[in-house]
């Protein structure tokens, strides 16, 4: 009964105290009609765009995203991508030679034939029916607005284009080999850049990374009747289609003709992608008060092994949902797909291509639904918010799914033997992110977190900086404000910042107010420095019948500190040692273990010495974070053997 009612006042504190973040958001309405011939990979298109001008400033220009125009020989990627080329990362354990560039894109783009290169082409803009000039340079396009756009007022931008789909080199494209997939469509069409409180963000297509606009598409794909697609948005008129969109038991009209047209609308979304093959089988799984799961995918080679991976992607999705809402936050749309199609896995909204039924990528795209599809940080600023966080949550996801099926499957040993071999590794579940960041401190190749995506000076220090670290960063913000309170961060961020595309200090003043501790200095050392922890037992000492242990900060990066004491007989226990910069402590979260808090150690001093009531022959052992969460670069001095 007290621990309801103080969760009541912790509720309802929680409302109070944290009003909704005002951030404006500039709002988009495009309906997109196009047409496409499936035997030269072209197609034509309108484009009709309601642009909604939330922001204080009067725009004078606005930029598109003309991103398949990257797909072209000399273009910013390819060039990047052959300067990245010829850095060499080292040997591999075969002895090969490790070189920096994406093994997708290589120099493959300098090779691409006239009618395999990708391009947009802008044929006409008009807003509010005045032709406007514009100016394309690769992958932006320009546009001098004859009339600026005033704050809170909406323009309409009517837009025709014709592009031709490029052979898949990356994300989007047709004709991977890997898949035979047909067509990859993503980021396909023109798309309005993101203009927010930091302005302007023409971001051109080096390598990684989409900013959009929140708001609603129509579209409208007229294609080869006998092709199946997949993507963002629900399909209007499923019945005139069918392919298993239809509705259960309706009769399937389509209208007569070569083509058919799909209509699709996609409420609150920033981006829209769709996947098509003659091919694809199509299961569904319908979650009752849940949205719809697709799996649309192509199994070439016919064997049963291919389908029954295909539907276990299906049915773990169904069965991770309800852990995912409970833990970070719900899944407000109808529908989600799993898209055969483009190369690895990549997050649409509503959708992800993947490339094969891998149920690690599976967990991790479905999870991109959060914190690209919904949170939606600027992936170039602050790619490890997404791509971090989204492994952070996938690990779990995973932990939490073989958990229940080694409960489903309890007479399966090599299934338990998996999961217990998963759960020796510490950090738990995140261990495989520590390993990663830590070769990445120790290679020289570290940047700070705060590095433009794009402008890592390697592949290999984004992937780790965005990936493992962004991961580490939540498992670690756990240890100094304590697991149950990362959890709680992470649902009011999901609470208070969906929808506005959050920065790095949005979440952490989220972390601030729920946890009641200074977390500035965490944000600073793993976001803007690349400085690293180590702390070591130094030496322990007898005076007066009680024990004195000194500790000693080698690394540059100051942190809490947990320091397990296990006694000769048998017992343990915690002397919990908060970092001064925090102003606070975070709770027991040991319960079965007694904790005892000792004064805040000042990062500026090298050593701590503190004192407990037992003879030094008492002790067994000493311990510095035995969760391993904190990510110390050299644990070897973190522990003390003691022998009497
Ligand atoms: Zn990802």
């Amino acid at each position: 009964m007290k621990n309801i009612f103080s969760l009541l006042v912790m509720a309802l504190m929680i409302l109070q105290a944290f009003p909704q973040p005002d951030r404006w958001q500039q709002k988009v309405k495009y309906t997109m009609d196009i047409n496409v011939n499936v035997s030269t990979n072209q197609f034509t298109g309108k484009q009709r765009l309601e642009y909604t001008n939330n922001s204080p400033d009067t725009l004078s220009r606005v930029f598109y995203h003309l991103y398949w125009n990257a797909f072209q020989p000399n273009s910013m990627m390819d060039s990047r991508s052959r300067e990245l080329g010829k850095i060499s990362l080292g040997k591999s354990r075969e002895g090969r030679e490790q070189l920096d560039w994406d093994s997708r894109v290589r120099d493959r783009i300098l090779n691409l034939k006239p009618d395999e290169i990708g391009y947009q082409k802008v044929l006409s803009l008009k807003m509010n029916g005045v032709n406007q000039s514009y100016k394309v340079d690769e992958t932006i396009l320009e546009v001098k607005l004859s009339k600026p756009i005033l704050p809170k007022t909406t323009v309409v931008f009517e837009m025709e284009f014709e592009a031709q789909v490029p052979l898949q080199i990356r994300r989007s494209g047709r004709d991977n080999p890997q898949t035979t997939v047909r067509y990859s469509m993503s980021q396909w069409y023109p798309k309005i850049c993101e203009y927010d409180y930091e302005g302007w963000h023409p971001t051109p297509y080096v390598a990684r990374e989409f900013y959009g606009v929140w708001g609603d598409y129509e579209v409208k794909i007229t294609i080869d009747r006998t092709y199946i697609i997949g993507g963002t948005g629900y399909l209007q008129n499923a019945n005139q289609i069918g392919y298993g969109y239809e509705a259960p038991g309706a009769k399937v009209m389509r209208p007569a003709g070569d083509k058919l047209t799909w209509h699709f609308l996609a409420p609150n979304v920033h981006d829209f992608m769709w996947a098509a093959d003659p091919q694809y089988k199509h299961l569904v799984r319908v979650i009752p008060n849940g949205p719809t799961i697709h799996v649309l995918y192509k199994n070439k080679s016919g064997d049963p092994k291919t389908d029954t991976a295909w539907n276990l992607v299906a049915d773990a999705a169904v069965m991770v949902l309800p852990f995912i809402e409970k833990n970070y936050g719900k899944y407000p749309y109808k529908q989600y797909s799993f898209v055969h199609g483009g190369d690895g896995g990549m997050e649409y909204p509503m959708a992800t291509l993947i490339s094969g039924p891998g149920l690690g990528t599976a967990f991790h795209e479905w999870m991109h639904s959060w914190y690209q599809g919904m949170l939606g940080t600027n992936e170039s600023l602050y790619a490890w918010m997404d791509e971090g966080f989204t492994s952070y949550a996938a690990a779990e996801i995973t932990a939490y799914y073989y958990g229940k099926m080694v409960e489903k499957n309890p007479d399966n040993a090599g299934l338990r033997q998996m999961v217990d071999q998963m759960n020796k590794q510490l950090p738990l579940h995140h261990a495989e992110a520590y390993n990663g960041y830590f070769a990445l401190a120790r290679s020289g190749y570290e940047e700070p977190l705060s590095t433009h995506a794009d402008h890592f000076n390697t592949n290999y220090a984004y992937g780790l900086a965005a990936y493992s670290k962004g991961e580490l960063f939540l498992e670690e913000l756990g240890y100094i404000v304590g697991e149950d309170v990362r959890n709680k961060i992470l649902l009011e961020y999901y609470r208070l910042w969906r929808f506005k595309h959050p920065n790095a200090n949005d979440f952490i003043r989220i972390a601030e107010k729920v946890s009641g501790l200074q977390l500035d200095w965490y944000k600073e050392y793993r976001v803007y420095s690349t400085k690293t922890v180590d702390y070591g037992i130094d030496s322990l000492w007898e005076e007066g019948g009680k024990t004195k242990i000194r500790l000693k900060m080698i690394g540059k990066m100051p942190m809490p500190l947990d320091v397990e004491l296990t006694y000769m007989n048998g017992s343990k226990e915690v002397a919990y040692i908060p970092q001064y910069l925090m102003f606070g402590e975070k709770a027991n979260e040991t319960r079965e273990i007694p904790r005892k808090s000792f004064e805040p150690w000042k990062w500026t001093h090298p050593t701590y010495i503190f004192e407990i009531s037992h003879r030094l022959t008492d002790l067994k052992s000493v311990e510095i974070d035995p969760t391993q969460r904190m990510a110390d670069m050299n644990r070897k001095n973190n522990k003390l053997e003691l022998t009497w």
